[in-house]
C-alpha cells in the first residue's frame, strides 16, 4: 500500500496539467503538498481547493523556479509553513516556451529553456537537501520527457537537450544521495493530453497523428503520469533509483 502520513510534499509548477495531477495524487497518499505556482494564482488555488475537498492538506507558494533567490525564498517558505524539511520533491515545472528552430536561437532564449526545464531542478534540489538530509532520508522525482529520446518535434531541440539533461543528471544524483537515504528517480512522459502544453503547441493535426501511432491507442491523462511518481516515492519503491519510467502507452521504448 501507499502511505505518505506526515510526508511533507513539493511540487514545482502545480498549479495545472502533469503537476497538478501530481499534487492531488500525493495528498490523496497522505502527504501534506506544498503547490507552487508561477503566474496564475487563480490556479493555483483551484490545485490547493481540489486537495482541501477531498479531505487532503495543502498549501499554496508562488515561486519563478527558474531563478535561484526566488527557490531558496521558496524552500525557506514551505520548511516554516509546514514546521519541517521537505521529504518528498516533484521537479516538475517546465516549458518549451517556443518552437524555435536553430538558425534562429537566441542567447536569452536558449537560457530561459535551460533555466526553466534544468536549472530548477538542480537549485530546487539543493535547495532542499539539508531539509531531507536532516529527516533521514527522501524522494525526488524528475519530470523528464519522449522528446529526451527522440529529440522533440519540430523546433524543440533544446527543449529536447534540456530533458536529456535531466536524465543523466538524475542518475548522478541517485548515486550522490544513495547513502543519505534519497531516492531519485524520473518520469518521462510522451504524449499527455488536456494540458496547457499540447493546447499551446500541438495542432489538432499532429495530436491525432501522434496519437493515431500510440500502441495502447490513446494520448495520456495527467493521472497516468501521477500513477508512476505516485508509486516512485512510496515505499513500493524502496528499491528503486535512478530509473526512468517511460509513460507513453508504448509509443516509444528503451
Ligand atoms: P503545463 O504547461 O500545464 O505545466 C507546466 C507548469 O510549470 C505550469 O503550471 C507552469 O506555470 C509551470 N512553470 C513553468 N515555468 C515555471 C517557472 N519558471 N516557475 C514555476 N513554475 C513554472 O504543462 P504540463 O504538460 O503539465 O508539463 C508538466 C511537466 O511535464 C513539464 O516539465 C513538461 O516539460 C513535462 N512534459 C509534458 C508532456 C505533455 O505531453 N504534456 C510531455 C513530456 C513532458
Amino acid at each position: 500500500t501507499i502511505d505518505l502520513k506526515g510526508k511533507i510534499a513539493l511540487v514545482t509548477g502545480s498549479s495545472s496539467g502533469i503537476g497538478r495531477a501530481i499534487a492531488v495524487a500525493l495528498a490523496a497518499g497522505g502527504a501534506k503538498v506544498a503547490v507552487n505556482y508561477l503566474r496564475s494564482r487563480e490556479d493555483g488555488e483551484e490545485t490547493v481547493r481540489t486537495i482541501r475537498e477531498a479531505g487532503g492538506e495543502a498549501e499554496l507558494f508562488q515561486a519563478d523556479v527558474s531563478k535561484v533567490d526566488a527557490i531558496e525564498a521558496l524552500v525557506r517558505a514551505v520548511e516554516e509553513t509546514f514546521g519541517a524539511g521537505v521529504d518528498i520533491l516533484v521537479n516538475n515545472a517546465g516549458h518549451l516556451v517556443r518552437r524555435c528552430p536553430n538558425a534562429d536561437m537566441t542567447e536569452e532564449l536558449y537560457e530561459t529553456i535551460m533555466d526553466v526545464n534544468f536549472k530548477s531542478a538542480v537549485f530546487v534540489t539543493k535547495a532542499v537537501l539539508p531539509g531531507m538530509k536532516a529527516k533521514g532520508g527522501g524522494a525526488i522525482v524528475n519530470l523528464s520527457s519522449l522528446a529526451a529520446h527522440d529529440g522533440g518535434g519540430p523546433g524543440a531541440s533544446v527543449y529536447a537537450a534540456s530533458k536529456a539533461a535531466i536524465v543523466s543528471y538524475s542518475k548522478g544524483l541517485a548515486k550522490e544521495l544513495a547513502p543519505a537515504g534519497i531516492r531519485v528517480n524520473t518520469v518521462s512522459p510522451g504524449f499527455i493530453g488536456r494540458t496547457a502544453f499540447h493546447a499551446t503547441f500541438t495542432s489538432e493535426e499532429g495530436r491525432k497523428a501522434t496519437v493515431g501511432r500510440v500502441p495502447l491507442g490513446r494520448e495520456g491523462t495527467p493521472d497516468d503520469v501521477a500513477g508512476a511518481v505516485l508509486y516512485l516515492v512510496s515505499g513500493l519503491a524502496a528499491y528503486v533509483t535512478g530509473e526512468t519510467i517511460e509513460i507513453n502507452g508504448g509509443l516509444f521504448m528503451r
